[in-house]
This record gives C-alpha cells, structure tokens and sequence, in this order.
C-alpha cells in the first residue's frame, strides 16, 4: 500500500511573486476601474492570499481530492447507506445538454422530453414498489419520510381521525424515522424487538389503538432481517385504524424480489441516492420520492404531472395536496440518473443485483463470524451487525477497530447503530468477491492485534496523512474557522 507523506498546506507554499495568470495591464492606467470601484470599497491592504504557480494549485488541489476516502476509490461497507458502485452512464445521460441545458421555469410545453421522463420513471417506481402513485419532489430520504407522514395526516383529519397522533417506530428503525415523526407533529412510541432481530409482534399487537397513526417500518430491518410476519403486523395496524409506512431508504436486498405494496404498506419512501445507484454522501444531492396507494392520492405534493390532450403539464388544482415540499421538479439530475439504472439493468437486472447483493452480504458473515460474533445470528439479507465482543474486553472501541481499517484502504463500517458497539457492514452487489476476502482478512488481522499488540489498534490511523484527532478536545474547544 502506498505510504502517503504529509504534504505542507498551500500557505506553507507560498512563494511571494509566484504568479498564475497574468492580464495585460488596463491601456487607459485604469481610470474605468477607478470610476467603477469608489475610493471607500477598495481593499487597503492585499488580501494574504497565497502565491502559487497554477500547475502548483492544480496539484495541490488534486492530490487533496484524492485524499478522500469515496467509492470510486475504496471499499465503502456503511451498513445500511448502500454505498453501491454509481455507474458513469447515469452521469453521462444527466449530463446531455437536453436535460442539463434545461431551466426550471421553461413552458411545459418545451420540456415534454424531460416531463415525460418524470412521468415514466413514477410508473415505473410504482411497479417497483407495488404502489399507485409517486411524488418526485422529495429531496433526501428523511425529506420523504416527513412528505409521506403529513401525507398520512391529512389523510387521517379528512377522515376525522385527526386524534390519531401516535407513530409507532421500532428500537432498531433510522434514527430520521423518529424524528420525522415529530416534525410532522405526532408522538413516537418505541416497538422492542426480540432477540431474533424482528419486531415483538405481541408488544405491537399491545401498543396498537385508537390512538395509531402509523407504523413505521423498515423491511429488512436495519440489522439485515427480513420481518417474515409482515403479514400480522400490517393486519394488527389496518384493524387499528392506523396506515402502515414503508422506510425503503435501503431497498437493496428487495429490488425486483418483493415489493412494499404487496406486503400491505400504505405509505413509501425510496432513496434513489442509495439502492438506484445516484451519488450520495458528504450532503447530497439526494433524491426520496414518496410513493402511495390511491385513496391517499389527493394528499400528495403539488403540482402533479397530468396529460391533457397528449402532452404534460403540471396540475396545481388539488385542494386537498399537503402542499409543496420542494422547488420545481425535485432533483432532476438525480431522477435522470435513477431512471437511467433502471433503464439499463430492467427488471431482471434489479432482481440479480438483490440476489447478488444478498449473496455477498452472506459470504461476507461467514468469514468473519469466527471473530466476531452476530447481533442476529442466521442468514441475513443485505447488511448485516457484529459486535467485536473480544476487543471491546480488551478496552478497544468500535471507532478504533473503524481507523485501523483506514490503514488498510476500507472505509468504516457504519458503528454502533442499531446496538452498541455494533458493525453494520453492508458490502453491496457491485464489489468482487476478491475485495471481500481482503475486507474479512483486514478484520481478522484486527481482531488478532486486539489480543497481541492492543495500542495498534487503539493509536490507528497509522498510514493516512491524517492521523487521530482528539475528539475530547475537538468537543470541548469548538473552532468552526480554523
Ligand atoms: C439512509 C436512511 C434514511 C435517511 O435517508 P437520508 O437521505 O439520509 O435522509 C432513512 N432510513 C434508512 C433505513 C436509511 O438507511
């Protein structure tokens, strides 16, 4: 592996006179200038900017690019964010000037290409998902979550349920399912689950009233298990009066296999930025449409796509629509990209990257099973928990044995979530078999310095240009502009 020296910070280049670009001087001496920057807004002294050479800039910025960890350079198995290969086709298609040359206030009229694209990929959502009927414009999937639950209650006051203000969430759920929740105003009530993993259906069966919104629930759930009595518990909250939410943010191990709306879910969210393969991470953009079943059709956002007389336009006259919950179309780049993986893969294609997924997923818990032991044990889907009990006797910390596999090129696992001190590795379809074996070798090479050699991997990061920070201080001496 290649050792990465540190390198001085670009201020520490600096050489004075060092120039990039130079421009001709002004013909006149500038008195434009003067006329058109008054005396009083002129910088008096020069701005301590750096002076460098442009090839030493783009260096500079370049080698600083490529001290990232991303998936288009590492292993990257953050259980539960699905960080999958993105194709560079979908980059490609979002980039035709068609799409990208477009402006979001052009007449309907004019942007039939890209309205029909819209329309398209909500049919073809909804057949992924058993739905009826999308909304495009949420842009992440917490931003979904919150649109599908007013959804659900404007739904419920339509009805004169609005005294239903419980959303029931279990302990293993997104920590953004919770939190939706309140924002869009309802009480949360925690679901335990059993030892197995799944939700304790006799305490659901409990916690189910008159009082219930909706459950929320992830299928798999966030510790890789299938929630095989789905079929109960969409019963137990349809005979309480309550709707049942789909979180689908990850629905990797799903795709092409099962579908949402056939296990009776009312309400769905997709992250289009995680199972359909569009670039996520450091912030977005992002893209979570919600999806529906028809009787909730009126609530969702406004506009609404509908054809008239052949061609799309968007409908604003829907009284009973929640409302707009994002500018324009939603991420359009991100649509184009989603629509184009599905496009290319097909039905066929989705439903061998979930197996493929699953299969990896598996072959990756059975080698590291012997040294770490399973939150679940069995066969699980997509992702799947361990907790390394033997290190954390051992005084190491889930956040250590996460630097230490910095040293070896892999990015951490997702850690202590849905459990404590837990790994939650989710490998992906798109990573060769030989990366896993190298992935399993790294956590057991860890697992073994745990027992010999502790403070190797208590001081790791050693090979990275970044070493450890002091988190304690970094908490307690918060400098946001250094
Ligand atoms: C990622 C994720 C979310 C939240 O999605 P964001 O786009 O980050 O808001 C919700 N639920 C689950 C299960 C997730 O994995």
């Amino acid at each position: 592996m290649e050792l990465l020296e540190p390198q001085p910070l670009i201020f520490e280049k600096s050489r004075p006179g060092a120039r990039a670009a130079r421009f001709p001087a002004f013909a006149d001496g500038g008195a434009d200038l003067d006329a058109a920057v008054p005396a009083q807004f002129r910088r008096r002294e020069a701005a301590g900017l750096p002076e460098l050479s442009e090839i030493e800039v783009v260096r500079h910025f370049t080698r600083l690019s490529q001290l990232n960890f991303s998936v288009d350079t590492h292993f990257y198995p953050l259980g539960s964010c699905t960080m999958k290969y993105n194709p560079k086709v979908n980059d490609r298609m979002a980039a035709l000037p068609g799409f990208a040359a477009m402006h979001p206030y052009q007449p309907a009229a004019t942007a039939q290409g890209a309205l029909e694209l819209l329309d398209d990929l909500e049919h073809l959502l909804c057949e992924i998902c058993g739905m009826d009927r999308f909304s495009l414009q949420p842009a992440a999937g917490a931003h979904g979550e919150f649109t599908g639950l007013l959804v659900i209650r404007a739904h419920l006051k339509s009805k004169g349920e609005g005294h239903r203000n419980k959303v029931l969430v279990p302990d293993s759920a997104h920590g953004t399912n919770p939190s939706s929740a309140r924002q869009a105003g309802f009480d949360v009530v925690t679901v335990p689950s059993l030892p197995s993993g799944q939700v304790d259906v006799a305490a659901l069966e409990r916690l189910a009233g008159p009082d219930t919104a909706a459950l929320m629930l992830t299928n798999p759930n966030t510790l890789g298990v299938f929630e095989s009595r789905i079929g109960d518990m969409a019963a137990i909250i349809h005979r309480a009066g309550g709707l049942l939410y789909y979180d689908g943010a990850n629905m990797n191990a799903l795709l092409g296999l099962a579908r949402p709306g056939d296990m009776g879910f009312d309400v769905v969210h997709l992250n289009l930025h995680k199972s359909f393969s569009t670039p996520h991470g450091g912030g977005g953009p992002g893209a979570g449409p919600v999806g529906v079943k028809a009787f909730l059709d009126p609530y969702l956002p406004v506009p609404r796509l509908r054809r008239v007389e052949g061609a799309l336009a968007w409908d604003h006259d829907r009284p009973q629509s929640v409302g707009r919950v994002r500018s324009f179309a939603g991420n359009f780049g991100i649509l184009v990209r989603a629509y184009t993986y599905i496009r290319a893969h097909g039905a066929e294609g989705m439903e061998r990257n979930s197996r493929a997924a699953i299969i990896n997923a598996n072959y990756l818990k059975a080698k590291v099973r012997a040294r770490y032991r399973e939150a679940a044990p069995g066969p699980c889907m997509h992702e799947f928990v361990v907790v390394p009990d033997e290190a954390i006797a051992r005084g190491i910390k889930v956040a250590d044995i996460a630097k230490r596999l910095l040293d070896f090129g892999f990015h951490s696992p997702t850690l202590s979530w849905p459990i404590r001190n837990c790994l939650m590795i989710e490998p992906t379809e798109t990573e060769s078999r030989e990366t896993l074996d190298r992935f399993a070798d790294a956590l057991t090479r860890i697992a073994d310095e745990a027992a010999s050699d502790p403070e190797k991997v208590r001081s790791a990061p050693h090979r990275l240009p970044v070493r450890r920070m002091d988190e304690v201080a970094a908490a307690r001496n918060l400098d946001l502009r250094a």
